[in-house]
């Protein structure tokens, strides 16, 4: 069986597209403040992406770099500012803060209407509710992607791998919501399930977030299965330049051919992820404006 190579880079551009066109009529730039706190590289590598998503569609944006001793009140006193600033729409939080940083504190002090991430509890509790607001970006873009490539879900089957509340969970909750692009049964997996390959491969569609680099193989997947992989893991190898690759959460070579579609890692899900975060700061936007987003 060919197995269709679910990209992310034709429906970021496309959403890229969408909101250059909208920032071209907007009476002002929406905002995106960045709180980037402490040296993670990759929290490095993530910001700088977001940045060049905003350039792109011509958002401002700012980018506030803390160091890694900085101070719970100095992060608070922070997103009080942001939170009061009229230029700034959107607040991102890049996760993960400095050891000895109250991360829950920290979102919790975010105001909800600029919470573009879709971690504070009102919104994540509104996502519960069945009436969602701003919706995490990694599990939004899952949804979008599968809508673009017309894979509906509804009445059927999909198993998530992993409860994380920014991949799992949420994705799981949206995929349990009504329409076409929910309506799912969904079976939430995680390190405590028994015979997670007998769960999975009884499902049409499984979306892998477990954060194991090819953890998933054919065992685990159905013939024709429509294939999710979250995930983004560094292993060695010293055949590239960098002494490092990309690898997802599913087992690309085994699952190939044997999977109806699959995203590609790189260059599935995660274009979509700053996609729909700049789609949810032009929500945010909007909002203030009285727009219809
Ligand atoms: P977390 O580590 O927060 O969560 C992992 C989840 O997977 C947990 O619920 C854990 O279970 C479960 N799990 C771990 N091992 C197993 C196993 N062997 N069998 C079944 N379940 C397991 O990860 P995240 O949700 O933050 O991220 C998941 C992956 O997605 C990572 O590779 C990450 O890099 C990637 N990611 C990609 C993004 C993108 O833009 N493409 C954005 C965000 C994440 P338990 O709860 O029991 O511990």
């Amino acid at each position: 069986m060919e197995t269709r190579l679910l990209k992310g880079a034709p429906v970021r551009d496309a959403v890229f597209a969408e909101l250059k066109a909208k920032v071209a009529r907007a009476r002002r730039r929406p905002g995106l403040a960045v709180i980037l706190a402490g040296d993670d590289p990759a929290s490095g590598v993530y910001v700088s992406h977001k940045e060049k998503g905003c350039d792109e569609v011509g958002f401002h944006h700012v980018t506030h770099r803390l160091p890694a001793d900085t101070t719970q009140a100095a992060l608070l006193d922070l997103v009080a500012q942001l939170n009061d600033d009229p230029a700034i729409d959107g607040i991102l939080v890049q996760l993960p803060l400095p050891r000895g940083i109250d991360q829950e504190a920290v979102l919790l002090a975010v105001d909800p209407l600029k919470d573009v991430d879709g971690f504070h509890p009102a919104n994540l509790g509104r996502l519960v509710a069945g009436n969602p607001r701003f919706v995490p970006c990694t599990p939004k873009g899952i949804i979008r992607l599968l809508r673009h490539y017309d894979l509906p879900t509804a009445g059927r089957r999909v198993a998530v791998v992993g409860r994380s509340v920014i991949v799992g969970r949420p994705v799981s909750l949206l995929l349990s919501l009504k329409g076409a692009f929910g309506d799912a049964t969904v079976t939430m997996c995680h390190s405590a399930t028994r015979d997670l390959a007998a769960v999975t491969s009884a499902c049409d569609v499984v979306i892998a977030a477990l954060g194991v680099p090819r953890a998933l193989g054919a065992a685990h997947i159905a013939p024709g299965a429509v294939v999710v992989d979250v995930g983004i893991n560094r292993i060695a190898d010293p055949a590239r330049p960098t002494g490092e690759r990309l690898v997802g959460d599913v087992d690309e070579t085994a699952v190939r051919g044997r999977a109806g579609a699959l995203t590609p890692v790189p260059g599935g899900v995660g274009p979509m992820t700053i996609a729909m975060l700049l789609e949810n700061t032009w929500e945010a936007y909007a909002r203030v404006e009285g727009l219809n987003a």
